[in-house]
């Protein structure tokens, strides 16, 4: 009985076109009326709105997909440019709800799971990454490894987790006997052991010797530093201005000479800190 004004106002044979022109024309005329009942509708209905839109989504999925992979085809640069500002504009709130997320359990689950539903994928994808960036990641781990920060941090880790580290340490020497037997044969560990003598000898820590700068220099030098001839077997790692008179176990002070030679030099380096005076 109350919609009879109602209907009475919509003729019923109206084209689809006439409709729409209709209307628009109702709601230029009632827009705050009509919002505020959306509104209020909108506000009383919350549950039933989503229960239709996630039906409307699964029934027109692929249509909604197809036009929006269209719609992206189409507006590259648009979207770039529109994602760009909006990440110019709003970078402090970005970064706090990236922060949020990252510490949120949901984003545990979201990777674990993306982790493992990609497994395969990922782990390739890294090894190609790796591959490709060998030197670059071997620079950044050495940078870092010789970094103040990881310093401070090995040396605070060694601290509070001693018996830890000894107990692991324990475990690799009694898991690995063969290996480790094997490494102190190799012409590695022994020049490694030189470079840590000395340096202890020359109480620094700062050096610049690396055990693989040593193996370096000495299979590049074919001759004695002191007396010009073949170096043969008995070789030794020489400082030229010694450690006990204050030399330092850095490159610019070292050479390798015969073994002979080395113990015949004046244990204060007299030979070599006279001809610098001179
Ligand atoms: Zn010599």
């Amino acid at each position: 009985m109350i919609q009879v004004g109602f209907i009475k106002n919509i003729d019923f044979k109206m084209t689809k076109e006439e409709r729409r022109e209709y209307n628009k024309e109702h709601y230029k005329k009632n827009k705050g009326k009509v919002n505020e009942r959306s509104r209020e509708y909108r506000q009383n209905n919350k549950d039933k709105i989503k229960e239709w839109h996630k039906e409307h989504y699964i029934k027109n999925k692929d249509r909604i997909a197809e036009r929006s992979r269209e719609y992206r085809q189409n507006n590259k640069d648009k979207i770039k440019e529109r994602s760009r500002s909006y990440h110019n504009k709003n970078k402090d709130k970005i970064k706090e709800y990236q922060k949020q997320y990252a510490q949120s359990g949901k984003s545990k689950i979201a990777r674990s799971k993306y982790y493992q539903n990609n497994k395969y994928k990922i782990l390739k994808k890294n090894k190609k990454w790796h591959n490709k960036n060998k030197d670059k990641i071997k620079g950044y781990q050495k940078q870092y490894t010789e970094s103040e920060k990881f310093k401070i941090w090995q040396s605070k880790y060694f601290q509070e987790n001693k018996g830890k580290v000894a107990e692991r340490a324990r475990e690799y020497r009694q898991n690995n006997k063969d290996k480790i037997k094997e490494y102190h044969k190799t012409k590695k560990y022994r020049v490694s052991i030189t470079n840590t003598r000395h340096k202890r000898r020359a109480r620094t820590k700062q050096t610049d010797i690396t055990t693989k700068y040593l193996l370096e220099l000495k299979s590049k030098t074919s001759h004695c530093e002191i007396c010009g001839k073949k170096l043969k077997d008995n070789i030794h790692l020489d400082h030229i201005i010694p450690l006990n008179v204050g030399g330092l176990h850095i490159k610019s002070n070292i050479r390798y000479v015969h073994a002979k030679c080395n113990l015949q030099r004046p244990k204060n380096g007299s030979d070599i800190i006279q001809f610098r005076l001179l």
